[in-house]
Order: structure tokens, then sequence, then C-alpha cells
């Protein structure tokens, strides 16, 4: 494993850890802990990884945002060309605050309800990728009211096996998400025969942190067997969407590069004589994930005859993927040295749960007062926070060369009951 996994704008220099070129315990002491930093070279360039291989094709980057929902994020995809990916109206308002495109964004969800999809229609969106016959009604019904036509595209599980975690894992016959493969033709014939809908395009999303390009191909040939079965019923089918999931390196993971992914996607389906069809990808980990840390400061060292215990300043509110999956993510110190001796540390948080740890058994030369950095925190961390034990949310702080800047400030305790209401009397 390498001191810094899966980090492209992380180096040690004589400053001590540097994001690109920000010393990040002088950030953290200016900023304040806990403190998410986001590499916006990083970003840009994951997002390059997927735009160069499909440049001279029909093609729309939809960034599935519930990785990382902040605005400035938002805005810097919107600017270098991204759609997005949507779940829920609250992340389509991001979308329009951040100037990104309702053209170029789809709606994607098990659970739209009748305002959202109102909403969506409203700005326009590019299309509602619909999970289920009961949906389709129902959007239908709600565009007929409106006097508009949705487009939509089915979201198909397609059957296979993402081999990944199993809470993330979506792609399976047992998963709650999509149209069953087998189901798929019924379904559009369905939806070609409702007033209120226009049939665009197909979907897939087999799952997340996928490290084989394996699950992929045959999710596609599962997405094209039917592509050619509707087209001989008379059903065309615009764009092909093959999802997101990409995974990322926490630790000694060896995902395929983005570039080869596609690469390999692109083959299968001009094989196949699909060549012309627009097509669609929905990363979210992968644009976003490497790019970021989580600035932790050490609170407590306390050691024991078992167990040695590293109190931080951040935790599971601030960074769910350790409690919620049992998810690896590196841990290491953000100063130029240390004179603390090495020891092995189980690394957790303040809040009264026991499940509220970052690390476990992490060997680590670490005082009171340190800075440590949680690596590959960009995705699935800041947009999964919480207040958990009353506690506010923490700042962000987006680096570009030597330049920081602040794109979300700490939360203030005030704002935390600000909505809440006192018993009259
Ligand atoms: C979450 C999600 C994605 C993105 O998944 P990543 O693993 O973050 O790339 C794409 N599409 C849909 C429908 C999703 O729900």
């Amino acid at each position: 494993m390498s001191a810094l996994p899966g980090a492209p704008q992380l180096a040690r220099r004589a400053a001590g850890l540097c994001l690109e070129a920000v010393p990040l315990e002088a950030l953290a002491r200016v900023h304040g802990t806990p403190l998410y930093v986001y590499s916006r070279g990083a970003m840009l360039q994951a997002l390059a990884a997927y735009q160069q291989p499909l440049a001279d094709r029909r093609h729309l980057i939809c960034y599935a945002m519930k990785a990382n929902s902040t605005l400035a994020v938002l805005q810097l995809f919107a600017r270098a060309g991204c759609g997005f990916d949507i779940v829920s109206a609250g992340e389509l308002e991001r979308v329009l605050a951040a100037g990104g495109d309702p053209a170029k964004t789809v709606f994607s969800g098990v659970g739209k309800q009748r305002a959202e999809m109102r909403r969506a229609l409203e700005v326009g969106v590019k299309c509602f990728n619909v999970e289920s016959e009961s949906e389709l009604r129902t959007l239908s019904a709600v565009a007929t009211e409106m006097g508009r036509s949705a487009p939509v595209s089915l979201r198909i599980n397609p059957d296979v096996d993402a081999r990944t975690h199993p809470y993330i894992s979506t792609g399976l016959k047992d998963n709650k998400f999509g149209i069953a493969h087998g189901h798929a033709l019924q379904a559009y014939r369905e939806a070609a025969g409702l007033p209120g809908l226009e049939v665009v395009g197909i979907d897939c999303h087999i799952g997340s942190q996928i490290t084989e390009i394996g699950p992929y191909l045959d999710a596609l040939d599962r997405l094209l067997d039917l592509v050619e079965a509707l087209e001989v019923e008379g059903i065309a089918i615009r764009h092909l969407d093959v999802g997101g999931g990409l995974g990322i390196t926490y630790t000694d993971e060896q995902p395929p590069a983005a570039g080869d992914l596609v690469a390999r996607l692109l083959e299968r389906i001009d094989a196949r004589g699909h060549g012309a069809r627009e097509l669609l990808f929905e990363p979210g980990r992968s644009l976003v994930g490497n790019a970021g840390v989580l600035l932790t400061q050490v609170l407590v060292c306390k050691t024991g005859a078992d167990k040695n215990f590293c109190i931080v300043d951040a935790a599971m509110n601030d960074l769910v993927r350790p409690a919620m999956y049992g998810a690896y993510m590196a841990i290491v110190p953000c100063g130029a040295q240390s004179s603390a001796p090495a020891r092995l540390w189980d690394v957790v948080g303040p809040v009264c749960e026991s499940g509220d740890w970052l690390g476990r058994a992490r060997e680590l030369a670490v005082q009171e007062g340190d800075v440590l950095a949680v690596l590959s925190a960009g995705a699935y961390a800041m947009s999964m926070a919480s207040n958990y034990n009353s506690r506010p949310r923490a700042a962000e702080v987006l680096v570009d060369g030597s330049e920081a800047v602040v794109i979300r400030e700490r939360e203030t305790t005030m704002a935390l009951f600000a909505h809440e209401r006192l018993l009259p009397g």
C-alpha cells in the first residue's frame, strides 16, 4: 500500500502534507477543523478522463451529484460542460443555483414524488430515468395535466453482479432498483402507449465502487439486446446510459482508469453496430472521491492495556462511511514530522456511539493537537454529513494551485435549531 493511496494531487513536502500547493496543516489552523478540502485540478482531471475518449461522439457526462452536492463543485463541473444525475427536487434546485443546465440533467430515483416530477418538467430536464411501471403511469398523468410530454428512459435492472459491497450493489434482481430485465419489453410498450410520455432512452446503474470492467460489459450487452428487440417493435431508443459506479482507490484497490472503461464500452458498442447513439455516463464517486481530504485535529490520546484510542474532532456525523459500510479510509498525519512514537491507534470521534470510528488499528505517530487527514474523502462524505449530537457541519475549502477558497462556511450552532419551536405558554 502506498502512503497516499489514490490521491493524485497530494504530496509530502517540507511544509508537510500538501494538496496541490497548499500545506494542509496551515489550512486547518486558519479555518479550523473538521475541514473538507478538495483539489480543483483533481476533479477536472477526473472529468477529463471520461470526456477525452468520448470527444468525437455524441455524449453527456451526468455527474451523480449525491456523491458531493456542494454548489461550487457543481459549478466547476457545469462550467466544464458536465450535466447532472439527480435523485430529488432538492438536488435539481442545487443544479439550477450552481448554473447547471436542466437540459443536461437526468432524474433518477425509485420514489419520485408528483411535485418533484412537476418541477423537473417545468424546468425541462433531459429525461426521467423511470424505475417502475407505476412511476410511468404517475409521470404520464402529471405531464398530461401540465400539457407536457415527459422524456423517459427506463432504468433496467440487468441482473448482473457488480461484485461490490451489498449495500452499494444495485443491479441484481433482488435489489429495489430499476425494472427487471424480463419485464422491460412490456414496460416499454406501456410507456410508448401512454399519452404523457416520450420514450428517449435506456439506462442502468449496477452499483458503486466497482473495480472491474466485466460487469459493465455484461450489463451493456443486456441493454443492447433490449434496444435491438425494442427497435424491431418500432420503439426508438435515442440514448444509451450505462450508469456510474466506477471505483476509486481507498487502500490497495486498482480500479480500471475511466478512459479504459470508456474505451472498452465503446469497442463493444461499435462491434454491435450501435456507435451512432448518444452515450450517457453517470459517474459520481470517481469524479470527486480521490480529490478530497477531511482534516481533523487530535483531541485526546488515550493509551490502554489492550487498545489505544486517538480521539479526533471529526466523527461519524462528518464522515459516516466507516460506521455505515465498515469502509476503510486511509489516515495520515499532516505535519512535517512528529516527535511522538508510532503506535497502533483506533481513530475515533467524540460521538456517543461505539460505531463512531474513522479507522481501526492504524499505525501512526501522533500526539494531541496534531492534524490528521482522512484521504479519499471527496465522495459520500460531506454530502452524507448530519448534525447528530448537535454537531455543526464542517466547512469546505477548494484549492487551486496555491490558492484556497472557502466554498462552504462552517455551520453555526444557532443554525442547528433555527427551525425549531418551543412549546407555547
Ligand atoms: C449513485 C448513482 C450513481 C453514481 O454512483 P457512483 O458509484 O458514485 O459513481 C449513478 N447513477 C445512479 C442512478 C445512482 O444512484
